[in-house]
């Protein structure tokens, strides 16, 4: 069954009585050179068990096991369980988890289901939490050698941004400090049915294998970020001082030792900058 044949795609969704769900972020891939490219591009190779998010009729499903040991894929809405059994069934390496991602056990997961497998993440992302998942993955330390997703081109641009340049966020801080980040190709908006406003584009993270602060620093670390970020335009003292409580001339101080200006602003440091900052802080505080 060719899944990006838009009358096949018509013809199931229609016998299933399926109507999209805005709210779920359901956007299917139609353009058949995406599935393949995603696959290919994010580990899906002999020795490795997939771990998929969302898997709408099972497009990106039915590319990641031909070419995987395994997939798993966890999806949130159940009216897609028939229509699954259908579409992928040809495939004996396919198990879906009918669960919301976000409450996942997604490290036991892969202990349980790929025992002697590398893993590694494929997905084209429900949009409406491409954040919060990216940081799901990361913060949990999945033991992932990749997170290839599609996602909104915006966010990708965010996520790919220099940190310490203007088009960067908090987002961008923490991806970087856990991983590297790349985009591996753009897709355009009519890949979809339906098509979104926007278009897209698919990016991999490779995490670090070893974490680069003990668990103690990183706290910290994050804690001095955030504070950061939500108020860009303050100065890191301003910032830091009314909502992390860190007295200023504690800030002043650890920028003094890094050459740089009181009127420094946390968006103005890259990654290196940022973690000798916060870890000269923390240093002087405790
Ligand atoms: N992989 C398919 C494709 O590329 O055509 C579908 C991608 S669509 C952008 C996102 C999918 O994620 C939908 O099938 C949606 O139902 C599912 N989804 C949305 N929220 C989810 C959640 N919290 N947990 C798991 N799946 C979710």
């Amino acid at each position: 069954m060719i899944l990006t044949n838009i009358g096949t795609v018509k013809d199931i969704l229609s016998r299933h009585g399926f109507s999209f769900s805005k709210g779920l972020g359901q956007n299917f891939i139609i353009n058949p050179d995406i599935c393949p490219k995603i696959a290919e591009n994010g580990n899906a190779q002999p020795g490795y068990g997939i771990i998929e998010i969302g898997t709408g009729i099972g497009v990106l499903t039915a590319e990641l096991a031909k070419r995987a040991d395994k997939v798993c894929a966890v999806e949130i809405d159940s009216r897609l369980l028939p229509i699954l059994e259908e579409t992928l069934a040809d495939f004996d390496n396919i198990k879906i988890f009918n669960e919301d991602v976000m409450k996942c056990d997604l490290r036991r997961l892969i202990q349980e289901e790929f025992q002697g497998l590398r893993a590694a993440v494929c997905a084209n992302l429900p949009y409406y939490i491409t954040s919060p998942v990216i940081m799901l993955l990361l913060e949990s330390r999945l033991p992932v050698d990749s997170i290839t997703v599609m996602v909104q081109k915006e966010a990708a641009q965010r996520l790919c941004a220099r940190v310490g340049s203007r088009e960067s966020g908090a987002i961008t801080v923490a991806v970087n400090y856990y991983g590297t980040v790349r985009q591996v190709f753009g897709v355009s908006r009519g890949s979809f049915m339906p098509a979104p406003n926007v278009d897209s584009a698919v990016i991999r993270i490779d995490p670090n294998p070893e974490p680069r602060l003990d668990e103690e620093s990183e706290k910290f670390f994050f804690k001095v970020v955030k504070s950061g970020f939500s108020q860009r335009r303050k100065t890191a003292a301003n910032a830091l001082s009314s909502l992390a409580g860190i007295p200023k001339e504690n800030v002043y101080v650890a920028l003094e030792e890094l050459g740089l200006p009181q009127s420094a602003r946390l968006e103005q440091l890259d990654l290196e900058q940022l973690i000798e900052f916060s870890m000269k802080l923390k240093n002087s505080i405790t």
